[in-house]
């Protein structure tokens, strides 16, 4: 589904990618992990093609370097949560939902609340009455809408207790079983082993290894890696 070979992205003249590589087959899950600043969101980013990248981005086995971000997200059914989510605060929680979406598919806003339906009730309210972990369902609400093939997510859990987080992470399960691919970008390093199929982890810029969720020895590894460099990187085991 998407494969990254040896990217390299750039913010202006500041390289923020030296060397990612990475594979994600169609219906996983695949975590990138590291510390503040390692590059995670920029793969993100560079997914989309939001900033300049080198290297070779192939989505559905097409080279995608060269595609706008608009045709990619466009071609290959791609929809990003961002971090901080990228609500519009002025809008409500419906307008939020449907925004960019053609009237004729209003539709499919049942099915989105079908997975989230504590929404149900509040859709005529401003987004911003909502509580942060409900705001994190609208953005992902308003993901699903687009019937994303791919589904890019960046930190879901930021700012959000323990038991919030579990709650969203109860929904993305649902997303999961429905065969969603996943590029998900977690800085807890247990909730992602237990989320995802494969670990990523990003270190300055580069993609140190990848690892299966479910080899202990080897995320154990990575953790020691990731701890090594800070310790922020690092939640305790459950
Ligand atoms: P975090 O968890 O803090 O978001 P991250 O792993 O997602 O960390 P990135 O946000 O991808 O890290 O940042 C990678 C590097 O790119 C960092 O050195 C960061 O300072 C730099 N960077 C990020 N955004 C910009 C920007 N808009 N302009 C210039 N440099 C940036």
């Amino acid at each position: 589904m998407l494969e990254l070979d040896h990217v390299t992205a750039w913010y202006g003249r500041t390289q923020a990618l030296f060397d990612v590589s990475l594979s994600l087959r169609a219906g996983r899950c695949l975590a990138l992990v590291g510390t503040n600043g390692a590059g995670k969101t920029t793969t993100i980013r560079a997914v989309l093609g939001l900033i300049p990248t080198a290297g070779s981005i192939r989505i559905e086995g097409e080279s995608s370097e060269r595609l706008a971000t608009a045709k990619r997200v466009r071609r290959h059914g791609i929809a990003a949560v961002h971090e901080g989510r990228g609500l519009l605060k002025r809008l409500s929680v419906f307008e939020n939902i449907v925004v960019g979406l053609p009237r004729n598919a209003y539709d499919r806003l049942d099915e989105a609340l079908e997975l989230f339906p504590a929404l149900k009730s509040r859709l005529t309210e401003p987004v911003t009455l909502l509580s942060g972990g409900q705001q994190q369902m609208v953005a992902l609400a308003r993901a699903v809408v687009e019937r994303p093939k791919l589904l890019l997510l960046d930190e879901p859990s930021l700012g959000l207790a323990p038991g919030i987080v579990d709650e969203i992470y109860g929904h993305l399960s649902k997303l999961r079983a429905s065969g969603l691919t996943m590029l998900l970008v977690e800085q807890n390093i247990a909730r992602a082993r237990d989320f995802a199929d494969e670990l990523c982890l990003i270190q300055t810029g580069r993609s140190a290894f990848t690892v299966r969720a479910d080899n202990e020895a080897a995320v154990s590894g990575l953790m020691e890696l990731a701890f090594s460099q800070n310790e922020t990187a690092h939640q305790p085991l459950a």
